[in-house]
């Protein structure tokens, strides 16, 4: 009992720390990029995103779909193999980023962090895209709206995730497939450029087609409760995963370490990747290891390796640019053994 009071003290002291060390330079990042953009283009950045509300709404809402997931694993697989018994009491550095990154997410402190490593270019993207805004899908009403959004989303997605997968961008999406196994916090991993690409597969169809907000608060709501249910270890028929959603199953498949199993299962709905060859499944995947093989992407320090994979990336694109992509970067080379 006294060891896991230890264990759960040393945890939460670790995770708090790491929020607060990654604040500093956020907050840091958010002045000096006002400044820039006041002497330079004599434009003022949006500061609403340093008042995020952790009790807003929809915060409330994602945290309590958190909790609740987790306690449904509780009930399907017990306490001495929940997730949220690793998370609270384990040792494990990877069950900690996970952490890091979903107070990140339900802070605030993530959406700091795409504006001021992206320079701003997020908030300029959704002002183009509202520029852009068709209203052509704005009176459905929600019944129509929310199912056709939940499709075009994911057909984007499909796409926008299979480009996350290519030599150029796989650096970014490494830190998600680094968990070393999946709960449902694993659904929150993303280094903030990955984050900033998702949004960019999400806004597309949402913006340009100009669903109305309710239907994309709504579409929001079901997109990250199916995330959350991949990541988990929930028990999910076989037959759904087979012809009609992904499942927690298909998920583990595409997180798993084997090379057998990489690139595939991108899609939500089993369709895109049945129609475009990316669709794997097998009955059991209990022995399927997760993670990458390269221990940069997962240290223990999530701040420490958001800056060094930016750095890696970087290195990649100035590696590719002068040659055709694919050849000069690969997965193997950059996940070496
Ligand atoms: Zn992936
Ligand atoms: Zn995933």
């Amino acid at each position: 009992m006294t060891i896991a009071l230890a264990t759960l003290t040393r945890n939460t002291a670790r995770v708090a720390t790491t929020v607060i060390l990654t604040l500093v330079p956020a907050y840091l990042g958010m002045v000096a990029l006002a400044v820039a953009r006041e002497l330079w283009l004599r434009a003022p950045l949006d500061w609403t995103v340093l008042r995020q509300d952790p009790l807003d709404p929809h915060n409330a809402t994602v945290g309590l779909m958190y909790v609740g997931f987790l306690l449904l694993e509780l009930v399907a697989h017990g306490w001495n193999n929940s997730p949220l018994r690793r998370i609270l009491f384990g040792d494990r550095r990877s069950d900690r980023s996970d952490l890091f990154y979903i107070i990140a997410d339900a802070t605030g402190l993530m959406k700091l962090l795409i504006v001021v490593m992206t320079c701003g270019v997020s908030a300029a993207f959704e002002a183009a895209i509202d520029a852009g805004n068709m209203r052509l899908a704005a009176d459905l009403p929600l019944w129509a709206a929310v199912p056709l959004l939940y499709v075009s989303v994911d057909f984007a997605t499909y796409w926008g995730h299979r480009f996350m997968h290519s030599p150029l961008m796989w650096p970014l999406h490494a830190i998600h497939h680094a968990a070393e196994d999946m709960t449902v916090l694993t659904s929150s991993r993303h280094h903030p450029f990955d984050n900033f690409f998702g949004s960019v597969w999400f806004l597309l169809p949402a913006g340009l087609l100009g669903f109305s907000p309710d239907a994309m608060g709504w579409a929001i709501l079901f997109l990250t409760a199916h995330s959350f249910l991949l990541h988990s270890s929930l028990p999910f028929p076989v037959w759904l995963e087979r012809y009609v959603v992904a499942g927690p199953r298909a998920h583990r498949i595409h997180h798993a370490a084997d090379p057998a199993c990489y690139d595939c299962n991108f899609g939500l709905f089993v369709i895109w990747d049945r129609m475009f060859g990316t669709y794997r499944m097998q009955g059991d995947v209990t022995g399927l290891a997760t993670g990458v093989a390269d221990q940069r992407y997962e240290t223990g320090r999530p701040f420490h390796d958001m800056l060094e994979v930016t750095r890696i990336w970087l290195d990649g694109l100035r590696e590719v640019f002068p040659a055709p992509i694919g050849e000069s970067v690969s997965r193997s080379r950059i996940v070496s053994p």
